[in-house]
């Protein structure tokens, strides 16, 4: 129970208390404790009689306080007023004009005490009220003590006493709590106080868009806050909470009429994180509090914000009062109502989907979206469903076979049933040379001069004990504030489907089956994961999470694009026609083309088209993993024709489709004869044209010769596969909502149906 209940009685009982006997309680006690359960603080007071001036129509509502309110509170509006047969009981409990009977209760739309806030002011604080309605001639003035109408000091009689004044009511509360010493003692400082107040008043004045607010310290003379009557809730988030918000603030609503709601708000965008979460909820015009619906949108904003950093928001909720509990404790500003967790979702997926389609005034910063962060806020989102498995579970229940899984990558996999050599082996790379490789590892078989292309030497020079860590984030990233590039993100963001997420991070490397189908195993389950699919996406999203981050691949001697172009243009795949003009023509635009986004290529994507018409270097997008070379014609040609270059986020998107296009593994049949014939049909006179795979008997993908061990020497990219590529889905990969039904990923087994089948053999 409330502790000042101890002191107040002391005074006024009325019989000792006797041991074991149950005593009734002197009624001007039961009152003061609970009005010490309605108002607690001079905040909570100031809310209940700035309700009442709304409620009374008040378009300019002035508070004035001292001490925090603690000394005195003072409300002024130009409202309706109160007539003067309804001064005497309006300090009385249950004395309202707002309410007639029970049934009334499911239709009102105010949140107030049902008449009990004044009354409550009026039993621990002094109170004067001064009023005048419309049709009055004057304005009449009382005092009220516990309830009742008090008696001035002058000694005069209690009754209202006409006075000179405007339409409109003025409330006085002084010495809150003076009969109430440990509620008085348990407040905070002033200042303190005054902060809550000033909380109090702010939001009603940003909500109230069509009524002048003042908030004022009495002993000064310029108001801490203040609006304008004609303002909008725009100008009001601005004056009182600042520009800074107010310039990135997204308009919001969602409404439903099933499910009986409306909703409108003002909340920021991605750019803009505080630390303190600024919540303003209105429902029914009331400032309320709901845990359910803050949750459900600091969930949303966790993937768009820095850690521990807060949005600004403001929302209005307007929800049949019929459905609203309004038997909810007089001091809970939390509510709850119908339909509840229908509500919150709808109002939730409204701010994710606001988020996530605005792409005007945004500037962000690289780092709050990184594939980690998106992984990690999945993550903690579905830990219920998916992680209680693990290592909490088997401490309790029993692990059967069926349900054990392998945990160790360096656990036996497929290339041991095949190739030569021992398991052991696998990690040790057979030397750690950090040159570019060289022609004797990798004897070019066409005898022509082809191009290789070298990583970087600051890329890859940390070749810890051979295995390629998954792709560093280099320390020092460019900051990107493209709203194009962060939008694109957002996309891939926002298709990220959880449970592959879960799949991808957790999942053990089985084996390749071929060059473009791997096995992995997640938990108890196998799958067959498409790796032209796979690499296709991994790319994308490294162009754009990396952006303008990139390594360099450089090629050795650097590539001409005319040449290279008129490969392209030669082979069946271009697609060229006779109608298309002469094959050289267009090989020149193709150069000159690219030549003139030389600058934005180089910048952005480390693709290095210089002057003299060559391209030195690629985008080295995971360590030591260079494209086939031999599709680099036709990316040029494609780079030129298929990119649209007119419109900047169009431009990123389609520049960054057709490279992971050519980065993706594939098994191109048509390559495959080109090698086989090794001829130097395709070679222009010079024969420097990249056109040639090395370091690989192999078509698809290239490493560099020098990282691989011993065993994968016969088929390098199974090694690129497992080291390289799989590391980064692991660590970098969102996967997307469509790679669960486009056969990027297929269960083949489930240990768990296996057993299941064992047994009944
Ligand atoms: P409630 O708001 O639940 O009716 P209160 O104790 O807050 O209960 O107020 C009691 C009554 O006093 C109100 O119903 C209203 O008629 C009157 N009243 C209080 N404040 C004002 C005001 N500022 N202007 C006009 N009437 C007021
Ligand atoms: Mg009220």
């Amino acid at each position: 129970m409330e502790p000042f209940s101890a002191s107040a009685s002391s005074s006024e009982a009325k019989c000792e208390p006797q041991s074991g006997r149950i005593q009734r309680l002197d009624e001007a006690v039961v009152n003061r404790i609970a009005a010490g359960e309605v108002i607690q603080r001079p905040a909570n007071a100031i809310k209940e009689m700035l309700e009442n001036s709304l409620d009374a129509g008040s378009t300019m509502i002035q508070v004035t306080v001292k001490s925090g309110g603690l000394k005195l509170i003072q409300i002024a509006d130009n409202g309706s007023g109160i007539k003067r047969e309804d001064m005497a009981i309006v300090c009385e409990r249950f004395t309202t004009s707002k309410l007639r009977k029970f049934e009334d209760l499911s239709s009102i739309s105010t949140y107030g005490f049902r008449g009990e806030a004044l009354a409550s002011i009026s039993h621990v604080a002094h109170v004067t009220i001064t009023s005048k309605t419309a049709d009055s001639k004057c304005a009449f003035k009382a005092m009220y003590k516990d309830g009742q109408l008090a008696l001035p000091r002058s000694g005069a009689t209690a009754d209202p006493k006409p006075c000179a004044g405007t339409r409109g009511t003025m409330i006085v509360a002084e010495d809150l709590f003076y009969n109430v010493t440990t509620r008085r003692k348990a407040l905070k400082s002033p200042s303190e106080e005054f902060g809550r107040v000033a909380d109090v008043v702010t939001k009603y004045a940003v909500h109230n868009s069509g009524v002048a607010f003042s908030l004022r310290k009495q002993e000064e003379t310029a108001a801490d806050i203040k609006t304008l009557q004609g303002s909008t809730i725009k100008e009001n988030i601005s004056s009182l909470y600042g520009s800074s918000v107010a310039r990135e603030l997204l308009e919001v609503d969602s409404d439903d009429a099933e499910l009986g709601f409306k909703m409108q708000g003002l909340v920021t965008n991605a750019n803009y994180s505080v630390k303190k979460l600024q919540f303003l909820l209105f429902i029914n015009h009331r400032l309320v509090d709901s845990g359910a619906l803050k949750k459900a949108i600091m969930v949303v904003y966790a993937a768009y914000l820095p850690k521990g950093t807060h949005p600004f928001i403001y929302l209005s909720i307007e929800i049949s009062p019929a459905n609203i509990d309004v038997n909810v404790h007089p001091t809970k500003h939390e509510v709850h109502f119908l339909h509840e967790e229908s509500i919150v979702e709808a109002i939730q997926k409204g701010i994710e989907q606001r988020l996530l389609g605005c792409n005007s005034s945004r500037t962000y910063f690289t780092q709050a979206l990184l594939p980690g962060t998106a992984l990690s806020l999945s993550d903690s989102l579905h830990k219920k469903g998916t992680s209680g498995t693990s290592k909490e579970g088997k401490q309790d229940t029993p692990t059967y076979a069926y349900q054990m899984v392998r945990t160790d990558s360096r656990e036996q996999k497929l290339e041991a049933f095949f190739g030569p050599g021992s398991t052991q082996q696998h990690n040790q790379p057979s030397d750690e040379q950090s040159e570019p490789m060289d022609d004797n590892a990798s004897p070019n078989q066409s005898g022509g001069v082809a191009h290789t292309a070298s990583v970087e030497k600051r890329r890859h020079s940390s070749g810890v004990s051979g295995v390629l860590r998954p792709f560093r984030k280099k320390a020092h990233r460019k900051e990107i504030r493209l709203t194009s590039v962060r939008s694109l993100q957002l996309a891939v963001r926002g298709q990220q489907h959880t449970d592959l997420t879960e799949l991808f991070q957790n999942h053990k490397f089985v084996g390749c089956v071929d060059q473009t189908r791997a096995l992995v195993q997640h938990q108890t389950k196998l799958y067959l994961v498409d790796l032209t699919k796979l690499s296709k996406e991994l790319f994308y999203q490294l162009l754009l999470f990396d952006f303008a981050n990139f390594g360099n691949l450089t090629l050795t001697p650097p590539a001409p694009m005319y040449d290279v172009a008129m490969i392209a243009l030669n082979s069946p795949d271009s697609g060229w026609t006779e109608e298309d003009g002469p094959k050289e023509k267009l090989a020149q635009y193709i150069v000159d083309f690219l030549k003139s986004k030389a600058e934005m290529l180089r910048d952005y994507f480390s693709l290095d088209v210089r002057k003299d018409g060559c391209v030195h270097s690629l985008p080295l997008l995971l360590p030591s993993y260079c494209p086939n070379l031999d599709k680099l014609p036709m990316f040029l040609v494609r780079l030129a024709t298929e990119v649209n270059w007119d419109n900047e986020k169009e431009c990123f998107q389609t520049l960054a489709a057709e490279t992971s296009d050519f980065y993706s593994i594939r098994n191109d049949p048509f390559l495959l004869d080109s090698q086989e014939q090794s001829g130097n049909k395709q070679h222009p006179a010079d024969g420097e044209v990249p056109s040639q795979s090395k370091g690989s008997q192999e078509k698809g993908i290239e490493v560099r010769a020098d990282c691989i061990p011993e065993l994968y020497k016969h088929s390098p990219w199974q090694w690129t596969v497992e080291h390289v590529v799989f590391p980064a889905l692991k660590s970098d990969f969102i996967p997307q909502r469509k790679m669960a039904e486009d056969g990027s990923i297929l269960q083949i087994a489930d240990l768990h149906d296996l057993y299941k089948v064992f047994e009944r053999c």
